[in-house]
């Protein structure tokens, strides 16, 4: 009867001691397995579709392309900057700025 309650606590006090240490083992591998990831995910959230290398993209007014901030060719309309993938296009919507219709 003592004998098996010896067992049972023993048994009790090894499960303890896996369970501590395999925790321990997960929360390593998850600190592992973290690190990068978090310093992907505000990158990830700038935008579907978007590719990070390209950096911020924005879409030009006139033709829907688009164009890197750091490339493109930019306007400043009424305080707002508009960007651009060609002078041709910033030069269109110079005009659609004066009231012309769309095309
Ligand atoms: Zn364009």
């Amino acid at each position: 009867m003592l004998r098996n309650l010896l067992r049972l606590v023993a048994i009790f006090v090894v499960i303890a001691i896996v369970r501590v240490v395999v925790g321990m083992i997960v929360n390593f591998f998850k600190g592992l397995s973290t690190a990068p990831g978090e310093r992907e995910s505000p990158a990830a959230s700038t935008g579907p579709g978007v590719p990070l290398s390209a950096g911020l993209l924005v879409k030009d007014p006139v033709c829907g392309t688009f164009v890197s901030v750091g490339t493109s060719l930019q306007k400043s309309v009424e305080g707002e900057t508009f960007h651009f993938c060609s002078a041709a296009c910033r030069d269109k919507f110079k005009g659609k700025v004066q009231g012309e219709p769309r095309a």
